[in-house]
């Protein structure tokens, strides 16, 4: 029988292919959560949202933001969140396993951790999981409408969800309320809310319609002993509801990503 230990580590480590991502691009890390289907049932998330949970989600992600300083920007909707990180990054050399599961990691641990800062009298019956992903946006115009195609989702699926949930706790099975919204347009969806249920779409929460938006306030200039210093320092992590399709948004916090 032959030794183990005889091949030359140089050789072993050429094994290791390359995972770069491209230079010089918007890296967005986008994790999701694995089964939260099953994982909002078996905690007994309100539906159709969770407001709690979503704060849980937002936490996490101030926390993402204070960790890894080149992120920039981050948006969330449900379980999941996306992170853009400035284009100059040399984060992990831009090695995208690393990138990806040390952020992925982060926040799981994060959630773990801040669960019970949440639901004070809720146990976690399981530990969670996410997945992550990373994808490269090489301008600006194609990266704001990958974040204005994540606003979007959350609009359709919250909408869709509050007429479901709503046709569900007013006696519907689940079938029935599938069957019934098959084919509805978005108005059909928001006179059906107001009519039969009296709710007004455009009144329910922001953080329902518009999901989270992550960043730092402006960056300000540090001042030590009344001399101007010349280290920037960043502003607080706030999250914010707000509409990202609209391109007044980037205008006005041109700091963010530009
Ligand atoms: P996968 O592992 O493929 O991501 P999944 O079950 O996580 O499967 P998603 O498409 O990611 O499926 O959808 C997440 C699901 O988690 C939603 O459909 C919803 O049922 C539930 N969920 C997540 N966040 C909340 C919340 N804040 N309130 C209520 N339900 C939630
Ligand atoms: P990096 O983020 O680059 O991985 P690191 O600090 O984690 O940096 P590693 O090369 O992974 O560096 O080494 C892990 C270090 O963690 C060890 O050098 C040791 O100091 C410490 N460590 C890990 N496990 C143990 C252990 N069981 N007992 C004592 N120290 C440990
Ligand atoms: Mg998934
Ligand atoms: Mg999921
Ligand atoms: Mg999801
Ligand atoms: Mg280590």
């Amino acid at each position: 029988t032959k030794d183990i230990g005889k091949t030359e580590p140089e050789f072993i480590r050429s094994f290791q292919f390359e995972n770069k991502l491209l230079p010089l691009t918007w890296v967005v890390v986008r994790i999701d959560g694995c089964h939260f289907h099953r994982f909002s049932d078996v905690h007994e998330f309100e539906k159709p949202n969770d407001e709690q949970a979503l704060k849980l989600m937002n936490s996490c992600a101030v926390a993402v933001l204070k960790e890894f300083e080149d992120i920039h920007f981050a948006y969330g909707v449900s379980d999941e969140y996306s992170f853009v990180l400035k284009k100059e990054s040399e984060l992990y050399k831009r090695q995208s396993s690393k990138i990806i599961s040390a952020i992925t990691s982060f926040f799981t641990s994060t959630y773990v951790l801040q669960w019970g800062e949440f639901f004070p009298h809720k146990e976690m019956k399981y530990p969670p999981s996410f997945d992550g992903r990373a994808v490269c946006y090489p301008t600006y115009n194609i990266l704001l409408d990958y974040l204005a195609w994540r606003q979007v989702d959350c609009h359709i699926n919250n909408q869709y969800n509050t007429c479901f949930w709503m046709l569900v706790k007013s006696g519907k099975t689940k079938t029935q309320s599938q069957d019934y919204l098959k084919g509805t347009q978005t108005r059909e969806k928001n006179e059906l809310l107001s009519c039969q249920f009296g709710i007004e779409y455009n009144s329910l929460p922001l953080i329902f319609r518009m999901g989270s938006s992550v960043f730092h306030l402006k960056e300000a200039v540090a001042v030590e002993s009344g001399e101007v210093s010349g280290k920037k320092l960043k502003g607080e992590v706030v999250v914010h509801h707000c509409n990202i399709i609209e391109r007044c948004f980037w205008e006005e916090h041109p700091h963010i990503l530009s």
